[in-house]
């Protein structure tokens, strides 16, 4: 099983960060055991004083595909999660002054928090308006819809499977909307999914 993440997807994301629009999906990966067991706290790495946020919404592949068609790739799930893209700010923005891959800053243990995941045909909602958000202690610090995606998800589906195989289990990051920042020791972070708290945990 494989993490896909798209760097970029929501234009006041990149914005914050600097970034400008992509031309094309951005995409990097994450280990399996980059996946955040369940009921466990996500624990700062040693190697960052900086690790921040990143509310997305992950789809689940559900079958072998490759070089699928956009027209096509709605086959290719029918399941969706939230998930937090851990990320090391202070060694990714290293990383990238010096052109080197951001493995260390998105793929350490823990990085991919993941949500358990509901049928869309549940949600009742189209994969391309789901609304979700992120509470940081009581508080919203990210919110989102995936109507604002740069790249929708069949486009994702239909670039990423250019490269690399498809396979059932897959997990796709699909981007963060605005808001990122520091999580901190104590902090409970609360993922909702349109209006429903679905995961929580605690920052150690
Ligand atoms: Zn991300």
């Amino acid at each position: 099983m494989k993490i896909i993440c798209i760097g970029r997807n929501y234009a006041k994301h990149a914005a914050e960060l600097n970034n400008p629009i992509p031309q094309e999906p951005v995409v990097f990966l994450k280990p399996d055991t980059a996946i955040l067991l369940k009921k466990h706290p996500f624990f700062i790495p040693e190697h960052s004083n900086e690790v921040h946020h990143e509310i997305e919404v992950v789809v689940k592949i559900n079958r072998l595909g490759k070089h699928i068609e956009p027209r096509f790739a709605h086959k290719y799930y029918d399941e969706i999660g939230l998930g937090i893209d851990f990320t090391a700010r202070d060694v990714q923005a290293k990383c990238k002054e010096k052109g080197l891959p951001w493995e260390k800053a998105k793929a350490f243990d823990g990085s991919a928090a993941v949500s358990r995941f509901f049928k869309l045909k549940d949600l009742k909602k189209p994969i391309s308006n789901i609304d979700f958000h992120l509470d940081i202690n009581g508080k919203t610090v990210q919110k989102g819809n995936t109507k604002n995606m740069l790249f929708p998800v069949d486009e994702l589906i239909a670039h990423v499977s250019k490269y690399f195989t498809l396979k059932t289990g897959d997990l796709i990051f699909t981007g963060t909307p605005a808001g990122v920042g520091q999580v901190h020791r104590d902090d409970l972070l609360e993922l909702y999914l349109e209006g429903e708290r679905i995961f929580y945990f605690n920052v150690k």
